[in-house]
């Protein structure tokens, strides 16, 4: 759906709120200098640490390091996701978002297309008496088919083709969503043959997909749709939907791994379960069930396989925690699946099981101290080698306070002295160590690098490319470095359009592998006047053009160490060397 919201929208909407206003509505804020500031929101304090700017249209967090522009705040406190967030800010301007017209009728003509589908497969599943008998078998109720739409796609390769693939656009349509396979000898045939046909609803209800699940013992047992504009199989949770519609609030969430488990607890009155769709639970996941519950029980085996499967949700959730948040991890007998087991320990046991999860916490250092042998000074340097960068992966704030106060009860060694022996192995978060190194360093702009300090002063002062004396070298654009090419790419940006905020820019970064550390960098306390604020920025693209050199001047000299260089390159080579003097 992100595609569809033109992003010039976007950045309008961005232009015309006042993140001030739109936050003051949701926490008191009080004027403190030029910034507005709280206590913050998204994390336990006493004194405020939460900061919003109006000029840069941005807010920030020393405390815990949350950061954002007006959408991202709209998501991260009223826990919505991106659509919805933009639609709430558009509906406080009194505007419609406009949608792309042609890619929003491709898209419900697709939708359109894939109910169409489904309900000829529901209808299918009647007719089918060796589909019905398995899911009897399976112990499913009439009304719990019905409720979850499934159905059932009979024998033969080409019964979508033949029934709505009659034109080569309605051909294409099957393909795109998926439905039709068009292989190398230009043969088209259908997907789904002779499988249960389990229709995958996004969090609004629409049907983007399918999964498809054999009779018999052909492979793969289970198959889903591939994917497509619509499909996306590291974001969606099957089950979610039904699950808010069963519950007005999520007390919890409970993540399965397949969807005839959610089917199954559904039935039995687990109603809050989903489904990953043959992918381990991902950050996004995680996020996105945070947004509507403050509590997720991962769901594994009690096999090996299960309790590996469990350390890796446990990593991947991490970065996703924040105070007021749980993850909780529960093993169910070996041999079973939710399945199976509810079935035959019914509703109360499979609720006890939820209940009695392992906390985060105590399945993080269980698992750990079976590692290493804690009674001695080798094991003790271990289990601080393994648990401190993971613990670092979680937001500061009390959680991760306590999970250190842990560690370090178990290595006995105070949390401070823990801390110091690790600076400089773990990138800690600028946030904090700007906090704590703002009483120690007068001039804290040496710590960043000339290319980050650079980007920092364009995000935060994008009116500096207006000014006359400001020129991007030749030299920089062709810096391969990734930092560089953010910084060019920055550059740019700002200089085609005029008066963009710092929130209006990061936006244009919003998902990206860097939107982090950029907004970072929007955050970071620069402490250098208004008006030598020109002068340090060409400074520092002059000094990246050295770095740039310097870069050349090395590639080449190692050149020369394995090979003769050309006439060219010795020129070259000179040149360099002489302009470095
Ligand atoms: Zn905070």
């Amino acid at each position: 759906m992100i595609g569809s919201i033109p992003k010039d929208f976007i950045a309008e909407l961005i232009a015309r709120t006042d993140i001030v206003e739109i936050i003051d509505a949701r926490v008191t804020l009080k004027k403190k200098g030029t910034n507005y500031s709280a206590c913050c929101p998204f994390h336990n304090e006493k004194t405020p640490s939460f900061s919003v700017s109006h000029s840069k249209q941005f807010y920030h967090c020393f405390g815990c390091g949350a950061h954002g522009n007006a959408i991202g705040f709209l998501m991260a406190y009223d826990r919505l996701e991106f659509p919805e967030a933009v639609t709430a800010l558009a509906n406080h301007l009194g505007i419609p978002v406009p949608r792309e017209a042609a890619q929003q009728k491709v898209h419900a003509s697709h939708y359109e297309l894939l109910a169409k589908i489904a309900s000829y497969y529901q209808s299918q599943l009647q007719h089918s008496q060796t589909a019905l008998v398995y899911l009897m078998n399976r112990g499913l109720s009439e009304k719990i088919l019905k409720d979850f739409g499934v159905g059932f796609a009979p024998p033969g390769w080409d019964n979508l083709v033949k029934r709505l693939g009659n034109t080569q656009a309605a051909q294409a349509n099957l393909i795109d969503t998926g439905m039709l396979i068009k292989n190398e000898q230009h043969k088209i045939y259908d997907r789904f043959r002779e499988r249960i046909m389990i229709p995958i609803r996004d969090s609004q209800g629409r049907i983007i997909g399918f999964g498809g699940r054999t009779l018999g013992d052909d492979t793969p047992k289970y198959l889903n749709s591939p994917e497509t504009p619509l499909f996306h199989k590291g974001r969606e949770l099957y089950g979610f939907y039904e699950a808010r519609q069963a519950n007005r609030t999520l007390t919890y969430a409970c993540i399965v791994e397949g969807y005839m488990d959610v089917i199954a607890l559904h039935q039995c009155g687990i109603t809050q379960a989903v489904a990953t769709l043959g992918t381990a639970a991902s950050t996004a996941h995680f996020q996105r069930l945070f947004r509507h519950t403050e509590k997720i029980v991962v769901c594994f085996d009690g096999d090996r396989a299960g309790k590996d499967a469990a350390w890796r949700a446990l990593e991947t959730s991490l970065s996703t925690i924040r105070d007021g948040l749980q993850v909780n991890f529960m093993f169910l007998p070996e041999g079973e699946d939710p399945d199976s087991f509810i079935r035959k320990q019914g509703q109360e046991a499979f609720q006890q099981c939820i209940e009695n999860a392992i906390s985060l916490p105590d399945f993080f250092f269980q698992t750990l101290s079976q590692q290493v042998n804690l009674d001695t000074v080798e094991g003790k340097a271990k289990l601080n080698k393994l648990g401190y960068p993971l613990i670092q992966k979680i937001r500061p704030g009390i959680f991760q306070t306590l999970m250190m106060n842990k560690l370090s009860e178990l290595l006995g060694v105070a949390p401070e002295k823990i801390r110091s022996l690790h600076v400089g192995t773990v990138q800690r978060r600028p946030a904090v160590q700007a906090r704590s190194l703002l009483k120690q360093m007068p001039n804290k702009t040496k710590l960043l690098s000339p290319i980050q300090l650079a980007i920092t002063l364009l995000l935060q002062y994008p009116k500096l490319v207006e000014d006359p004396a400001v020129v991007l070298p030749d030299s920089i654009r062709m810096f391969k470095q990734p930092g560089a090419v953010t910084l060019v790419q920055l550059f740019d940006l700002v200089k085609s359009r005029q008066n963009l905020t710092t929130g209006a820019i990061l936006e244009n970064w919003r998902g990206s592998k860097v939107a982090n550390r950029l907004a970072e960098l929007a955050a970071w306390e620069l402490l250098i006047p208004e008006k030598g604020l020109v002068a340090e920025f060409c400074d520092t693209l002059e000094k990246i053009s050295q770095l740039e050199r310097e870069d050349k001047i090395q590639t080449l000299l190692k050149t020369a160490r394995q090979q003769e260089l050309t006439a060219e390159e010795k020129k070259q080579l000179m040149t360099l060397l002489k302009e470095r003097h």
